[in-house]
């Protein structure tokens, strides 16, 4: 694919130009475990990685390969791995870097899940996290001592009202000679281009925007290539011998795709969180579409986000995309096309009218999901907060008197319908 084509015709083309096998137009759905050698030297230069090719659905999968082709093409990374949730992604965009002992500092404003998996998980490993608040640079830099691997953050952050300066945050992350790894779920690489602003690895669940119809759960680990794995000694399974892959030196082998090989040869090898081709079908689908729907999804959240604030039986709207917003600034440089869909906001009356609205919406789905082209209501300090204490659920942003909105590509009017007749039954 040519760097001078535009986004819409990337989303439909990287990674796919037709099958080789059969002239296939679309991407055919490579169902099958193995893959056949020509010969034992053809198996050999394969297991050496002298030679790229198909071995084990578990390391590599052509309809696999070609969606993560097209995820790496749409952020302008080097290379990519897809793998069997964004949870699993983010993991495996940690795995190569970190060893026990070994610590990520990562911002405070984060997706519930991933909330639970740097503060408790993966401690299980050896690992650890440190929790900042990332619009204190200073408690950022203080974070980062010599056993800090990585910094990890959301572009747009989880439930929507924060962007996170990645400018200012790849900065400390380049003046201490650590990657910064950030999860563009939120935003999609329409919307936020990370590697733009310096970071190194990108992280995504393409469960939500990408795939965007709630069918499958996948995930994508991208490297921008640029980070350079010798320049000090805290990366050794990238730069020096990996007995893990008998002594290989992948940097010094496979240069700015050493990570995207280490992730294939050792992390989908052995971790096994690999996605299949079946939901990489689902995905590739989803993406032809994405510019288009992450246009609605903004032009509707905003005209949503405006409505709701300007209506009484609501206290506060945290929406990046409204002219209220502290982060006004920050939309305009990191993510000039919109802010994204998805966002919370603070009703009259608490915990029981929360409540009431969840139950009383007719067009929006009360689920624990974000990112489908149907819009999706949940209130988290009753559903995916509700195991978390007072002090914990405040931090995140999950108060009782607090409902998140995923705002769909349905008609804007319907969907502002709906939250006004809710909001008369639980507010009155
Ligand atoms: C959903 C989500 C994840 C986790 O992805 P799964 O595919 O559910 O594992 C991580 N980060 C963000 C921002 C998400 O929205």
């Amino acid at each position: 694919m040519s760097d001078t084509q535009g986004f819409d015709t990337l989303q439909v083309h990287a990674g796919n130009s037709g099958d080789p096998a059969t002239g296939a137009r679309q991407v055919p759905i490579y169902q099958t475990t193995a893959f056949m050698f020509k010969d034992s030297d053809h198996a050999a230069r394969l297991f050496n990685l002298q030679e790229v090719g198909n071995i084990y659905s578990r390391l590599t999968n052509p309809t696999v390969g070609a969606l993560a082709e097209r995820i790496t093409v749409l952020e302008g990374g080097v290379g990519g791995i897809c793998c069997s949730s964004g949870h699993a992604a983010q993991i495996m965009a940690l795995f190569p870097l970190m060893m026990p002992g070994c610590n990520v500092v990562a911002s405070t404003r984060l997706y519930g899940g991933t909330y639970t998996q740097l503060t408790q998980t993966i401690k299980r490993f050896g690992w650890s996290s440190s929790l900042v608040d990332f619009d204190d640079l200073d408690a950022v830099k203080g974070a980062i001592d010599e056993n800090t691997r990585a910094i990890f953050c959301e572009s747009i952050a989880n439930p929507g009202g924060y962007i996170t300066d990645l400018d200012a945050i790849a900065k400390i992350a380049d003046d201490a000679g650590i990657p910064l790894i950030v999860d563009n779920t939120s935003a999609t690489p329409y919307l936020c281009r990370p590697f733009e602003h310096g970071a190194t690895l990108i992280v995504h669940s393409t469960t939500k925007y990408l795939t965007g119809n709630g069918t499958v759960t996948g995930g994508a680990v991208i490297d921008s290539g640029k980070f350079d794995w010798s320049a000090s000694d805290k990366f050794p399974s990238l730069s020096q011998p990996e007995s893990a892959y008998h002594g290989l030196n992948f940097h010094e082998a496979l240069g700015p795709m050493a990570f995207t090989f280490h992730s294939i040869a050792i992390g989908l090898r052995d971790l096994g969180m690999t996605m299949n081709p079946q939901g990489a079908h689902y995905t590739l689908m989803g993406m032809e579409t994405l510019s288009l729907r992450m246009q609605k999804h903004v032009a509707n959240a905003e005209k949503v986000a405006n409505w709701l604030e300007a209506d009484d039986r609501v206290e506060s709207v945290t929406y990046a995309g409204l002219d209220s917003s502290p982060y006004k600034d920050r939309v305009a440089r990191i993510c000039p096309k919109g802010a994204g869909a998805l966002f919370s906001f603070a009703i009259k009356g608490g915990y029981d009218a929360c409540v009431k609205l969840v139950d009383s919406v007719e067009l929006f789905s009360h689920v624990a999901n974000l990112g489908d082209a149907r819009s999706l209501i949940i209130h988290s300090a009753s559903t995916t907060h509700r195991q978390l204490s007072d002090e914990q659920r405040e931090a995140s942003g999950a108060l009782p008197n607090v409902v998140r909105l995923s705002i769909g590509i349905e008609d804007a009017d319907d969907i502002i319908a709906d939250l006004d007749q809710a909001l008369a039954k639980a507010v009155g």
